[in-house]
Formats: structure tokens, C-alpha cells, sequence
């Protein structure tokens, strides 16, 4: 602890000089932890109000406004001299962004204890048989090569050589690299997408078209008038990538040991289905024999829809799971035993820390409605979607944003005419119950209630992804993957425009688009109800 330097942060709180905290995920707060930041969680006072607690393994590094403070820590900490002293004071220098400092003690160490493993590693050697040698040292001695600027293995340097490029830190053949650029194979020839549509458009064919953007935000590709968003979206046969990966490709993640360990885990009843994104771990007895391959299928495609939606493409190792209990009783119980927070709702809970990090629901069986695998898959849309965000997104932001954006996955049929959500958006913003402007939805979104957070934010998303053809969007995705999302400035500046205005747009967009509701909404054939319904907060 700082004590000179706390004292005077509480003499003067609004003290310009603030520490700067650099989360793993990219994104940075300023400023000042008010206990002790080596504690595996801390609380960090921020500069622009409110505190939070931090867990030290989602930060990178923490910068200190003042570098004499910093020194003046290393010094007291390096001090008694020993081995244990120097490892201390240069992982504390590391980790406050001292590199100097850190290599410094780590030589110290080394001095007294040649072989010492972590002062070696700090310094970035490895070790090779018995010695401890440089990276690229260790690199030439394990059979590496230095092509360009890249150390490669043998292999493949052999395969580089016959034209396989590197692409997002993959090795790829010559086809891919094409598929990576956006070239479509089109009757042997390599040509553009917009090449692509003309010459299919011309031979009359059905055009493929792209994967629809945006998830369950926009209208299916199938159709967009009444009564078509009741098409199942496992039957959606928009093309995706995938559709030209060969059998085997399509299996590149199936791994059965790990498919083995899952199941055993589980105990006994369960079952598993490997597809190419997505492996389904399930006890339901849904009576259609199919369910699970629809399941999985479905939720392959909508891989993609994420993909799109966070413009990321993300190289994926593993199979991401996703557990189906067969009901809320199963799925209670079984959170409780690994340590879960039991009875959260339809929607589960998302455990990415938990063992093979899987997205966790129940089975969805509402009566009145005749699809139990779709009624699932709106839930299974808006968990996977924590989960994609939890790898390759970010990890923190406040509810407006991790539930809002889950719950825009829900839907099949447009967000307008998903009567589960927008019954909320319209008593709110249409007729003022319980309404709150776009601000406080940021600020105040760690303590509102879960209707406003789940469809104020999805709608919220949702208006700065599509108002005007998409006038925001990419800023708008900038922001989400990039910004501090629960700051109302830092989404001003984001998109450029002053949150009043944004919250004009907002509930201006929000009347056009329950006009088109009123057009637009499918007659549910008698006895059953509309998707979605039912599905519990
Ligand atoms: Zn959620």
C-alpha cells in the first residue's frame, strides 16, 4: 500500500492524477484501488464516480500516476536483498509496468541463483535439457527456422513453400487464403462475392447469400413478411461459410477424449453430439429423434451471426459446449452441486470458468407451443452469446450490455415482433411505465431490474446497429468490443453524437418500428402461441 499517497487522495479526492488500471481485455480505468491491489480481488475507486471490484487476473498492468511512488515501492521492496525480495519486488515491477526495474532484480537473482526458473523465465529464457537459454537460441536448438520474420517448424516451412500463407496466426492453404480474402469459388475460378451474385443472378440459379448480419436483430433471410419468422431457424438455409468445408473439416474440433471427460462428468443419462462449433452435452427427452442434430446444426450456423455481429473471426481451438438439462428442477440442482448460482431462470446462468466452460440452459417445453427444439434455441442463442463474448469479446461491462446483448439473440423473427421483449420496450418507452432514459441505462445498469436491462438493453443494441441502415454500426461495434461500456462519454465520443440526441433517435426508431409491429405481425394459428413466450425473465 501507498499510505503517503492514499492519505492524500482522501484529502482531495477529485485530485486530477489518477492511477490507470489496463484490463487484459484492452480496455483501461482510471482511477485509484483503494485497498490492496496484490489481493486476488481489490476495489478500485474510479475517477468519474462509483467504485467496482477488480479481480487482479483481468488485469494486464497498472500504471501509477506517480512514477516516485513507483520507484520508491520497488526500492523498499527490493531492499532486504535476498532471493525471495528480488522475485517480489520485480514482479511487482512488472507488473506496474516497470520493465526496467523487473529485469534489473531478475539479474540480481540470477546472480545468486543461476538455475532460478522464474527469474529465467521473467527474462524470457527457456529452458533446454539442462540450460537456460534465449528464445531464439531455444528455438534453433527445437529445429525452428527463421522465415521473414517468423520462426517456423519444419513442416511448416515445407508447407509455406508450396504456397500455404499465415493467416490471423494460422497456417492455411493456398484455397483459404483465398476464402480469408472473400473470394468465392465460383465453377473453378476464384472470384469476388459481388462477382459471384452477378454470374449466379445471370444463370438464374438461387443466389447463397451471405450469413445475415446481426443475429436474431434482423428479418430471416428466408422471408420478412407475417407469419415466415415462424419458420424454424434450424431450417434456415442461408449459406455459411462452413457449407464448403469438406466432411473432414467440418470435424477438425471433434476431440472424443474430451467429448469422453465431459460425459463422464456429467454422470449418468447424458449424452453428447460434436458438430463444428458446437458440442451439445444433453439428458432431455425430447420426443423428436432429431433434436439434437437440429440443435447443434442450428447453433452452427449461428456461430456466424456472432461472428458478424462483433466483427471478430475468432480462430477457434476447441469445441464450445453447450449443456441442455432436461428441465429448470435438473438444471437447479445440478448448478447447486458444482458451485452455481441455482434458480437464476429460464435463461440459466453462464459459467465460463466452469470446467469446459460451457453455456448452461434447460430444456424449453411451453405449453401452447408445438416446438420445443426452437423454444431452446432462443435460449441456447442468447447463452452461447455470453459465451462467445467471454472468449473472444471481453469479459467485463455491465449488464445493459452483457444481458442486452444476449437477449438480442433470442428471437428467429425480427426483434419487433418478439412479443416476449417487446411488450416491455413498448409500456416503457411508448407508455411511460417504468421508463428510463438511454444514460441511465448505462450508468445505472448494475442496479436495475432485469426487464430493463435484458430488453432495454437489447433494444438499445439493437437501435445502434440498424437506426438509419446502419449510420452507427461500425462505431457502434468499435465501442461494444473496445470501449468502456457502462460510460455514457465514452459512447458519445464512440458514435459522435450527444446522448439527448441519441435518446430522441432511440425512441423515434422505437415508434417506427412498432408501426411496422402493428403491420407486421404474424397471426399465431389457433391454440398456439407466439415463440419466446413464457421464457421467464
Ligand atoms: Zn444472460
Amino acid at each position: 500500500m501507498r499510505l503517503a499517497v492514499l492519505a492524500l487522495f482522501v484529502l482531495s479526492p477529485l485530485a486530477a492524477v489518477a492511477d490507470v488500471l489496463h484490463m487484459k481485455n484492452g480496455t483501461t480505468l482510471e482511477g485509484r484501488a483503494v485497498t490492496a491491489e496484490d489481493a486476488e480481488e481489490f476495489t478500485f475507486k474510479m475517477g468519474s464516480g462509483g467504485q467496482i471490484q477488480v479481480k487482479r487476473a483481468d488485469v494486464e498492468w497498472i500504471e501509477w500516476s506517480s512514477a516516485e511512488a513507483a520507484k520508491a515501492e520497488f526500492d523498499r521492496r527490493r531492499k532486504p536483498g535476498t532471493v525471495e525480495a528480488l522475485l517480489d519486488a520485480a514482479a511487482w515491477a512488472k507488473f506496474h509496468g516497470m520493465k526496467d526495474q523487473a529485469e534489473d532484480a531478475w539479474l540480481s537473482v540470477l546472480r545468486k541463483e543461476p538455475q532460478n526458473a522464474v527469474a529465467n523465465e521473467g527474462l524470457g529464457r527457456r529452458k533446454y535439457q539442462d540450460r537456460w537459454v534465449g528464445e531464439e537460441e531455444y528455438l534453433k536448438l527445437t529445429g525452428h527456422v527463421k522465415v521473414g520474420n517468423r520462426w517456423v517448424t519444419a513442416e511448416e516451412k515445407k508447407r509455406m513453400d508450396e504456397g500455404w500463407e499465415w493467416v490471423g496466426g494460422k497456417l492455411v492453404s493456398p484455397d483459404d487464403v483465398k476464402r480469408s480474402k472473400g473470394l468465392v469459388e465460383y465453377e473453378g475460378k476464384w472470384v469476388t462475392k459481388k462477382e459471384y451474385d452477378e454470374l449466379v443472378k445471370k444463370k438464374g440459379a438461387n443466389p447463397e447469400k451471405p450469413p445475415d448480419s446481426g443475429g436474431g436483430d434482423r428479418p430471416p433471410a428466408n422471408g420478412g413478411g407475417a407469419g415466415v419468422g415462424a419458420r424454424p431457424a434450424y431450417l434456415d438455409d442461408r449459406a455459411t461459410p462452413d457449407d464448403k468445408l469438406s466432411d473432414a473439416e467440418k470435424k477438425r474440433l471433434h476431440n472424443d477424449k474430451e467429448e469422453a471427460q465431459a460425459l463422464a462428468w456429467l454422470g449418468r443419462g447424458w449424452r453428447a453430439l460434436s458438430g463444428i462449433h458446437y458440442r451439445l452435452l444433453t439428458n432431455c427427452d425430447d420426443p423428436d429423434p432429431e433434436f439434437d442434430r437440429k440443435f447443434v446444426s442450428s447453433m452452427d450456423r449461428y456461430w456466424w451471426h456472432y461472428v458478424e455481429l462483433f466483427e471478430k473471426t475468432p480462430e477457434q481451438k476447441k469445441l464450445h459446449n453447450i449443456i441442455v438439462h432436461s428441465s429448470s428442477a435438473t438444471y437447479d440442482e445440478w448448478l447447486k452441486k458444482y458451485g452455481g448460482t441455482q434458480g437464476v431462470g429460464a435463461f440459466g446462468t453462464y459459467m465460463h470458468s466452469l470446467q469446459f466452460s460451457p453455456a448452461i440452459l434447460w430444456y424449453r417445453k411451453v405449453e401452447g407451443v408445438p416446438d420445443n427444439a426452437r423454444t431452446t434455441l432462443f435460449t441456447g442463442r442468447h447463452e452461447a452469446c455470453h459465451q462467445f463474448v467471454a472468449f473472444y469479446v471481453r469479459g467485463d461491462g455491465g449488464p445493459w450490455f452483457q444481458e442486452g446483448i444476449a437477449a438480442l439473440q433470442e428471437p428467429d423473427i425480427p426483434y419487433y415482433l418478439y412479443p416476449y421483449r417487446w411488450d416491455y420496450i413498448r409500456l416503457q418507452v411508448l407508455e411511460g411505465k417504468n421508463d428510463i432514459s438511454m444514460g441511465d441505462l448505462i450508468k445505472k445498469s448494475g442496479s436495475l431490474d432485469a426487464n430493463q436491462n435484458y430488453s432495454r438493453g437489447a433494444a438499445t443494441h439493437w437501435f445502434f446497429l440498424h437506426y438509419k441502415d446502419g449510420l452507427y454500426r461500425s462505431k457502434y461495434i468499435q465501442f461494444l468490443c473496445k470501449g468502456s461500456v457502462d460510460s455514457v462519454a465514452a459512447l458519445e465520443k464512440a458514435v459522435g453524437v450527444s446522448i439527448d440526441e441519441l435518446d430522441r433517435q432511440y425512441r423515434e426508431f422505437i415508434r417506427e418500428m412498432d408501426i411496422r409491429r402493428d403491420k407486421e405481425e404474424p397471426k399465431w394459428p389457433p391454440g398456439q402461441k407466439p415463440p419466446g413466450a413464457g421464457n421467464a425473465k
